[in-house]
């Protein structure tokens, strides 16, 4: 197994996309599943911090080491597995999730969860719960999870399958390789309805592989992945629309979320009647951001509305259907890129990223950390909370873009703070938007998850009981917690008297 502990040789290793930066003494990189379990047993005691990375692409700072070791997977990133009869991929947690997606596609299966960038690993998205435009329709990352196979810091080995484990009421236990059987107690918080990233999945009765999916690397290293497939689609529609007046974006993007969700629910077919996968809105400040790279972006545009939909009938139906609903929204032909095949869909994949990018880029070179929201409410009250933001950080004085997953109302507002000065004040303004969004009983993180940037917030969502409920819960699986200390909650939870 690699083992460098030149610190030239791996400062990547050392920050996420988030522009957090820590330290470490070495990092390994194990090639299979046994050197990992070795190399654990070997550590296991010494009480040195293990931290686990995968593509690096997170934005709360959870691979981010802060002392002891790094154990990156990226050697871990082989297919074990594909049944196209039964409809799954068995993978190592290291492969990159746009290979993964090639892979299956060229087998015409097609894996839904789609985080926008597409260089993180599978096991990352696991770990992170992670989810992105498509969840509109597909769900999470979590839906598509079958089964897990889990090593714990002392090496011992946990197999879960979907369906096969459950809680009762809140008491669970499950059975390592070894023989151990872990007790532990499900935190006793009641989750946000929305879509959610937010700490650990806990409610009554639960099956138990949702524990480990999103619990951010502090249960255990995911090294093997069952995830489930669905066929591939034959056609994508994917469109981006720019409005002249944002009202009129909005009220598109409600009536398309409204019925496509009765279309979805009665199961209606997606052939000829509207069903989005996809529903992202961009303000006009993103726009303006872009328009340096887009210079065909029209010049009057106050915002756009990204969507796709999925269909395998070979009829214009649904195309036409969809252009009846942006002409009641005052988007006229020459406001509106199709894409025509999937090199064309690919692009406005690119554009989408774009933004999320150029975001990550000015905060890099301001040298601060991202500002962004990562909130999402319930949708009764979503447009009334996405003025209410907006507001809130111009009056503060404050530039922002604002883009995302509207059709799961999961805004993320950018703020783009020039100075340490208008730093502190995002940050101020950051944690009232997260304040007002748990008090409206959605969540401070919808999908990237808590690290080690948002666990503030997350005190804030759920108190400090639930905190040291799940403290509880981490030291059933790592009594010395060791393993990615500092994610979710602040190390001084897992200190014991
Ligand atoms: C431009 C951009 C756009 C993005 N858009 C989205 C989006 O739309 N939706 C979204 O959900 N996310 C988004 N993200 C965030 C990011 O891509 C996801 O969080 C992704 O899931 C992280 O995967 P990774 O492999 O890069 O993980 P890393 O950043 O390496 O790690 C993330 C966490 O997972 C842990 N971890 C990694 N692998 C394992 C493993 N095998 N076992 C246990 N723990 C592990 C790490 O320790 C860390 O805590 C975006 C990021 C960027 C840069």
């Amino acid at each position: 197994m690699i083992h460098k502990n030149d610190i030239e040789q791996f400062r990547n290793y050392l920050s996420d996309a988030s522009n957090y930066s820590g330290f470490a003494e070495s990092i390994y990189f194990p090639e299979n599943e046994n050197e990992l379990r070795t190399l654990l047993r070997k550590l296991s005691g010494e009480k040195i911090l293990i931290t686990v990375s995968g593509g690096g692409t997170g934005l709360h700072g959870g691979r981010v080491p802060e002392g002891g070791i790094i154990v990156s997977l990226e050697k871990l990133n082989r297919v074990i597995e594909l049944n196209r009869e039964k409809c799954f991929l068995r993978v190592e947690p290291g492969m990159i999730l746009r290979d993964l997606q090639i892979y299956v596609q060229s087998h015409d299966l097609f894996y839904p969860p789609d985080p926008t960038e597409w260089n993180c690993f599978i096991g990352g998205t696991a770990a992170t719960n992670a989810s992105g435009a498509r969840t509109f329709k597909y769900g999470a990352t979590r839906d598509y999870i079958l089964g897990l196979r889990i090593i714990l810091p002392d090496g011992d080995l946990i197999e879960i399958e979907r369906g096969k484990y459950f809680a009762n009421t809140l008491e669970a236990s499950v059975q390592t390789e070894s023989g151990r059987k872990i007790n532990f107690k499900i935190p006793s918080y009641k989750m946000p309805e929305t879509k959610n990233a937010s700490g650990y999945f806990c409610r009554p009765d639960m099956d138990l592989i949702d524990l480990f999916i999103g619990s951010e690397g502090t249960l255990g290293i995911i090294t093997e992945l069952k995830l489930k497939l669905i066929p591939l689609p034959k056609n994508v529609l994917s469109c981006i629309a720019f409005f002249k007046d944002s009202e009129d974006a909005y009220n598109f993007i409600e009536e398309a979320r409204n019925i496509s969700k009765i279309n979805s629910s009665a199961k209606i077919s997606s052939d000829t009647q509207l069903t989005a996968r996809a529903l992202e809105f961009f303000d006009e400040y993103s726009l303006e951001f872009l328009s340096p790279d887009y210079p065909n972006i029209p010049a009057d545009s106050k915002a756009a509305v990204w969507f796709e939909q999925d269909y395998d009938a070979e009829t214009d139906t649904v195309i036409n259907n969809w252009i009846s609903l942006l002409e009641k929204y005052n988007c006229k032909e020459d406001s509106v890129w199709l894409a025509f095949d999937k090199k064309e869909e690919d692009k406005f994949h690119v554009f989408r990223h774009a933004i999320a990018l150029k975001v990550n880029e000015y905060m890099s070179a301001h040298n601060l950390k991202k500002v962004g929201t990562d909130v999402s409410v319930p949708e009764n009250v979503f447009r009334e909370f996405n003025s209410w933001m907006k507001q809130k950080v111009s009056s503060a004085g404050l530039k922002y873009v604002l883009y995302g997953h509207f059709g799961n109302c999961h805004p993320h507002l950018n703020m783009l703070p020039e100075n340490e000065a208008e730093y502190e004040t995002a940050k101020k303004v950051y944690m009232e938007i997260c304040s007002r969004a748990v008090l409206l009983k959605g969540t401070v993180s919808a999908e990237h998850g808590i690290g080690k940037l948002k666990q503030e917030y997350l005190l804030m969502m759920y108190g400090e009981d639930s905190i040291k409920q799940m403290a509880k819960l981490k030291h059933a699986f790592d009594p010395d917690g060791v393993l990615n200390a500092g994610n979710i909650f602040n190390k001084k939870y897992l200190e014991r008297n």
